[in-house]
């Protein structure tokens, strides 16, 4: 089986005489499929940080007040671990996806892929066609393209700064972010963090593009040892189209490749998918489609560069569901239910009990005793503002201190509380306190001494 290098011999395409790709732009099948994945996202992206659901966002990671907001349900800051769980788990999905079609998420649904479009689309439509543009490169500078280009350039700016602005809404409340910029009252640290963000959009996606995908994404490094014979992935049929040869050039001997680079011209990492299997690919199906249009265009039947597998360009069985697939199938379910299943036990109130400062405990008489302790109650949840504070065993233990907690004003203060009992008959025993509010209920225990320990 051919082995995708760990480095691939990396040559700019011949039709970028600058040394830069200028991509063309195709039409088709995948093209369109792109489009049906990568709208959604976008609206997804630009369109969620303004949703709110009961007065709150429906999205939002406020550093600020220490909590988490998931389509409507509140998390603390504590379930901050669930979403590492969440990341892993979409990594299993990632690993399951390359397994099967290899990096069908770089070439429909990475940002970086999505971006970079856009911004070659904006490219396309202000400097003109990748020809066009490859002519202009090394050019004076005439009055007319200095007009295109600073044109491209603002609308690559407005778009990273748009970016930018609604990225940084997931973490603090977009109409507050707009309202502050509008009103000149953003803080510095806001501010930088907006123009860090927006310069790396700029740069990533207008200037430095494939070069991510080529030097600094480790998914390709990885799915070099998760292809096997049976990923599909996107391919060109050498038996098919070799030798190839130019249309005027060809006879009975020839392919179906006709030579026309087209392949070559619509690739956005600049790679020749004639040369076999490669790192840099990200399975975009540009070139699927590219070389679909010529097909139809000389009468042959379309798939001289499809997706398929190693084992299916040899005409051998390659069925889909394998083993590995299966493997990988069952650790990313069993990941995304660990994680649901911890979604779903979280608690908006966080409990903490320590024991005060000072003596363990307070004799009183023979077998009376009393111990102190400082609670800090933290709620997540704004229906969730009074909590009651009381013990489990009222019979044996009396507890003075704040009955109720209003967390208005005192959410994770640390409060005094002291419990005594008139009949200690152990060194130690287990105290439990409970805390209601309105939907939610929690108990904690910790000890209460009667002897040194
Ligand atoms: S070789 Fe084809 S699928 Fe791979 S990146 Fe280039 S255009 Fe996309
Ligand atoms: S687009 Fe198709 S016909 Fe043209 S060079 Fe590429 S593989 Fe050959």
């Amino acid at each position: 089986m051919e082995k995708i290098p760990a480095v691939e011999q990396y040559t700019p395409p011949h039709f970028a005489r600058d040394g830069k790709i200028h991509v063309r732009l195709t039409e088709g099948f995948f093209q369109n499929l792109r489009r049906l994945t990568s709208w959604p996202l976008l609206a997804l992206f630009f369109g969620l940080v303004w949703i709110q659901y009961d007065g709150q966002a429906l999205l939002l990671f406020s550093f600020a007040e220490r909590k988490l907001i998931l389509f409507g349900a509140f998390f603390s800051w504590y379930d901050l671990p669930l979403l590492t769980g969440l990341m892993i788990a979409g990594a299993c999905l990632l690993f399951f996806m390359a397994v099967a079609w290899g990096r069908i998420w770089c070439g429909f649904a990475c940002p970086q892929s999505i971006w970079t479009w856009l911004f070659i689309r904006i490219e396309d439509i202000t400097e003109g066609r990748a020809g066009m543009r490859s002519r202009l490169e090394g050019k004076p500078m005439g009055r007319g393209l200095l007009l295109r280009r600073v044109t491209k350039h603002l609308l690559w700016m407005l778009f990273a700064i748009f970016t930018a602005l609604t990225f940084t809404g997931y973490f603090i409340p977009i109409r507050e972010l707009i309202s502050a910029g509008v009103s000149l009252e953003m803080s510095g640290t806001v501010t930088g963090w907006l123009a860090i963000m927006a310069g790396l959009t700029y740069v990533n996606a207008g200037l430095v593009r494939e070069k991510i995908c080529l030097h600094a994404c480790p998914y390709s490094r990885f799915q070099a040892v998760m292809f096997d014979k049976d990923t599909r992935t996107v391919s060109y049929d050498v038996a098919r189209g070799e030798p190839r040869a130019k249309r005027h050039h060809a006879d009975k001997h020839s392919g179906d490749c006709v030579d026309c680079s087209l392949c070559v011209q619509v690739c956005p990492v600049g790679i020749d998918i004639r040369d076999g299997l490669q790192a840099a690919c990200i399975d975009c199906a540009a070139c699927i489609d590219a070389c679909n249009n010529v097909m139809e265009k000389l009468d042959l039947p379309t798939g001289l560069i499809r997706f398929a597998s190693e084992a299916q360009l040899e005409q051998k069985p390659s069925p889909l569901m394998r083993p590995r697939l299966a493997g990988y199938g069952t650790v990313m379910i069993a990941a995304f239910c660990a994680v649901l299943y911890g979604f779903y036990n979280t608690n908006d109130l966080q409990v903490a009990i320590r024991r005060d400062r000072g003596p363990l405990f307070t004799q009183l008489g023979e077998h009376h005793i009393c111990n102190s302790y400082i609670i800090k109650v933290e709620g997540f949840n704004p229906a969730e503002s009074i909590v009651r504070v009381s013990l489990y065993d009222e019979g044996q233990y009396e507890l003075s201190g704040p009955a109720e907690i209003n967390l208005a004003e005192n959410n994770a203060a640390w409060l005094s509380y002291r419990v005594c009992s008139q009949d200690v008959r152990s060194a130690i025993s287990t105290l439990t306190f409970h805390f209601q509010g309105n939907q939610i209920f929690t108990a904690k225990e910790t000890t209460f001494l009667a002897k040194p320990i």
